[in-house]
């Protein structure tokens, strides 16, 4: 914890601020380690509070002993002047991306009725915990590792007893219920189950509709190990899959095993994604890989860094990243093959192990 207040305070000083007002949840945990559902941290190069309100007062003590409890008492504008005045006449950042026009106007107004000297100046800041976390502590690697571990062995298990005739619901809930079984805190996303055509969304939702022998079924999950979510994709096909099938997922597996084996620290998302589009487009499905090569993942399901054509985001060794690229036939159906892995001394090291193309059932 003391290694992620330094780092981020490094980032506070980086963007010009004297102190950064948190507002995000996943920031909140990030930095203090409380998990309760609300809560402000504020972060300054001395000082560390956190205020809240009076059903996580005891737990405030025992999840965050390095921050100083501010009570949150009566409405905002009782509380927060209380909680920001030792910054009177400093640049005090808050998240910007994480604040509705409500809630910005409610603090502008708190802030601005405070008496001058003791008044901070709001600067929007964005993004600046959310890069800080995108590179992981061994803490944290541990428990991302946990999760993909358990995730797997619940695609596992389920995927060796799916028939014909369950339905995409049913595949899901076998799952989750695995999942949770076994030592799940949640799901990281509703799994996403699709069976043929439907498998053309790469965000299928589950159906009441049973799954067919000989067609792609993509199954995208995660699991939720204390706080860090896991993300894994698998096509998998019950009995014996078309030539299309063939065709499809050598090239998808090629793609995704091509820039597991390449991708870089240093590179941009942009670049990253590049190395399987470039494989894709050569086999002529260019315009069917629609979204981007993969994400970081964490406390959040979809956190910084973003591997798309357009990012610009530089990968670095710590970061845990998905690599996840597709091809979408509409009326035909979808494959997607996504792993999860840590940049470590430059290279993707991969966290998961369940494997890929499936042939049950034969
Ligand atoms: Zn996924
Ligand atoms: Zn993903």
């Amino acid at each position: 914890m003391s290694d992620r207040l330094s780092r981020a305070r490094g980032a506070i000083a980086e963007a010009g601020l004297e102190a950064l007002l948190v507002t995000n949840p996943y920031n909140r945990r990030y930095l203090s380690g409380f998990t309760g559902t609300a809560g402000w941290v504020l972060l300054s190069a001395e000082g560390a509070w956190l205020a809240t309100d009076f059903r996580y007062w005891e737990q405030v003590g025992s999840q965050a002993p390095a921050f100083a409890l501010h009570k949150q008492e009566g409405g905002q504008s009782e509380w927060l002047p209380g909680f920001v005045e030792a910054l009177g006449g400093q640049k005090l950042g808050f998240e910007a991306g994480d604040m509705t026009v409500a809630a910005h106007k409610q603090l502008r107004d708190t802030i601005a009725a405070m008496p001058a000297p003791k008044r901070p100046a709001l600067v929007q800041s964005e993004g600046l915990v959310e890069r800080v976390r995108a590179v992981k502590d061994d803490e944290e690697l541990l428990s991302l590792e946990r999760a993909v571990q358990l995730g797997d062995e619940a695609f596992n298990a389920v995927a060796d007893r799916m028939q014909p005739g369950w339905s995409e619901l049913q595949v899901a809930w076998e799952i989750e219920k695995y999942a949770r079984e076994h030592g799940a805190e949640a799901m990281s996303f509703a799994t996403i189950v699709g069976g043929g055509a439907w498998g053309a969304m790469p965000h299928a939702y589950p159906r009441d509709v049973p799954i067919e022998a000989g067609k792609p079924i993509v199954i995208d999950m995660g699991v939720i190990v204390n706080g860090y979510c896991s993300d894994m994709t698998r096509t998998i096909v019950l009995g014996e899959p078309d030539a299309k099938f063939q065709e499809i997922y050598d090239i998808v597996l090629s793609a995704q095993e091509t820039a597991e084996a390449t991708v870089e620290s240093g590179m941009t998302g942009g670049q990253a994604h590049m190395i399987a589009h470039n494989i894709i487009a050569e086999a002529g499905y260019g315009d069917r890989f629609g979204h981007g090569l993969g994400h970081g993942v964490g406390l959040e399901i979809h956190e910084h860094p973003r591997l798309g054509r357009t990012s610009e985001d530089v990968l670095l060794d710590g970061m845990v990243i998905t690599v996840e690229p597709g091809i979408y036939l509409p009326g035909w159906g979808g494959i997607r093959i996504e792993d999860m892995g840590v940049l470590e001394n430059g290279r993707f090291r991969n966290f998961t192990t369940a494997p890929k193309l499936r042939m049950v059932g034969a």
